[in-house]
């Protein structure tokens, strides 16, 4: 509700997000649609309490964030929301396996049930062949589904993806936007960020975000 959020670079402000205001009801499927540098990783950092916003209220399952303490947002960020981030960040001395299995130490769950997670995950998202391998030795098609992998372990309420398909060819792409219609299928809430309208249109509500606003786009 009536969410702003500035960057502040010496004595400049930057207002990236100007009172946007969005309600995203659970079982969703919604893209977040907008240009380069129109505010899409900013508002799925607040949206995933990653960053907080300079003003406006931000409700979560109908707690309000700000009363929230850091091990309350700990978990929600462990537990209740999977991150598929636009630069993967998989961590590059660890194989597929391990960076999948890692959201699954965090949430102390035992080393025989986290590889069998792990492993059914990167099954669904087709690299089963490629678990030992190291982020260096995966394509960037093949390292974002390692991430997809990973943020989907914990079976989260809630996947933010930015920029889920940037990295792939229209076929592994194809692939997973299936997966995510699947998932989203099952009851999970996706909220997924682009710039590609055609990728945004797999999405059942599309928002565009341009200039610090958002507005609805109809889809049939
Ligand atoms: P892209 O599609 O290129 O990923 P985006 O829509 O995700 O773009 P953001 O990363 O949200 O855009 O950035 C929005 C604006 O805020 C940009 O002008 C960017 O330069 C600025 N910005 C982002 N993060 C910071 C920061 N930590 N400090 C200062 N400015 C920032
Ligand atoms: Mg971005």
């Amino acid at each position: 509700q009536n969410i702003s959020k500035s960057y502040y670079m010496g004595e400049e402000e930057l207002e990236v997000l100007s009172k946007v205001n969005l309600t995203v009801n659970s079982g969703e499927f919604l893209s977040l649609l907008g240009p380069s540098g129109s505010g899409k990783s900013t508002m799925m950092n607040i949206i995933g309490c990653l960053d907080m916003p300079t003003s406006g209220k931000y409700l979560l399952s109908g707690n309000d964030i700000e009363d929230l303490d850091e091990t309350e947002l700990a978990f929600i960020r462990n537990k209740e929301i999977g991150f598929v981030f636009q630069s993967f960040q998989l961590l590059p001395r660890l194989s597929a396996l391990q960076n999948v299995e890692l959201p699954l130490i965090y949430a102390g769950v035992s080393s025989a049930e986290r590889k069998e997670r792990s492993l059914n995950m990167l099954d669904r998202v087709g690299l089963v062949d490629k678990t030992k391998n190291l982020p260096t030795q995966l394509s960037g098609g093949q390292q974002q589904r390692v991430a997809i992998a990973r943020a989907l372990v914990t079976e989260p309420t809630i996947l933010l993806a930015d920029e889920p398909t940037g990295a792939l060819d229209q076929k592994t792409g194809a692939q997973v936007m299936e997966l995510f219609e699947e998932l989203n299928h099952d009851g999970r809430t996706i909220i997924m960020i682009t710039h590609d309208i055609g990728i945004a249109r797999h999405a059942k509500r599309v928002v565009n975000i341009l200039d610090g606003h958002l507005s609805e786009q109809e889809v049939q």
